[in-house]
């Protein structure tokens, strides 16, 4: 049985203040009433904060990307053991922003999620296809080869990996897959875990959707069969908000 994930990427938002108020708000609002597992991606000058309120509650940590290697001459880079330090567990890796807007192609994707699997990260490998791939009927093969180089040399620390689908075109547009569009695609993904790995191990994987998810819509979206959670971006800035998707979502 495969636990829920209600995830929230805080992209480039929230100083340590803003974090304070955050997390205060959110534990208030949502009382520990959630049978999901909650994580926060704040930005890596937050965690510390973020990591010093959340201590003693159910609410893990995550960092929004990470340097392949473990230290060294990468200034503006984080690393690994940086991150863990910090009180993170998870971390997100090929995020749509990364490989499109600071170009991280499938090869540094696959360097950084082995970077996270040796520093005793939990890492959450996202893929999506942009809208004209979609249109043009190549989703599958998009998401193919972006696990098929992602999870290159990955053979049962599988699962400590959570894959998250969010189509680029979904992505802070207010555009949502619908729930039968992302079951559809995320069920494709399962079938391709059962090829590359085997059923039991397929079965164990969480597969998360992303792109817009709000309120109104998340309990949609992770009642399909194949969804096992949620990656909020804009929707999980406001307290309130964000606890009502983990409500909604979080079975
Ligand atoms: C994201 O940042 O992963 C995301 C899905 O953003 P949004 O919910 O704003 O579309």
């Amino acid at each position: 049985m495969r636990r829920r994930l209600i995830a929230g990427n805080w992209k480039m938002h929230m100083t340590p203040q803003e974090t304070e108020a955050f997390v205060g708000q959110f534990l208030d609002r949502l009382g520990g009433a959630t049978d999901a597992e909650v994580l926060l991606f704040p930005p890596y000058t937050s965690l510390d904060r973020a990591a010093r309120l959340l201590a003693g509650t159910d609410v893990a940590l995550g960092g929004q990307d990470l340097h392949t290697e473990p230290r060294g001459a990468f200034t503006g880079a984080i690393s690994g053991g940086m991150l863990r330090a910090s009180g993170c567990r998870y971390v997100l890796v090929g995020h749509s922003e990364r490989r499109h807007v600071f170009g991280d192609d499938d090869a540094a994707v696959h360097d950084k999620l082995q970077a996270a699997l040796a520093t005793e990260l939990l890492p959450i490998l996202c893929v999506g296809e942009r809208l004209a791939e979609r249109r043009a009927g190549e989703t599958e093969r998009v998401l193919t080869g972006q696990l098929d180089r992602g999870l290159r040399d990955v053979d049962e620390e599988v699962e400590r990996i959570t894959i998250a689908y969010e189509p680029v075109w979904a992505i802070g547009t207010g555009e949502t897959a619908t729930p039968d569009q992302a079951q559809e695609t995320i069920a494709s993904i399962r079938r391709w875990l059962v090829e590359r790995f085997d059923a039991a191990t397929a079965e164990g994987i969480r597969v998360l959707y992303g792109g817009s998810v709000k309120p109104d819509n998340a309990a949609a979206l992770v009642g399909q069969p194949d969804i096992d959670g949620a990656l909020v971006g804009g929707a999980s800035l406001d307290p309130e908000s964000f606890a009502r998707i983990v409500e909604a979502a979080g079975g």
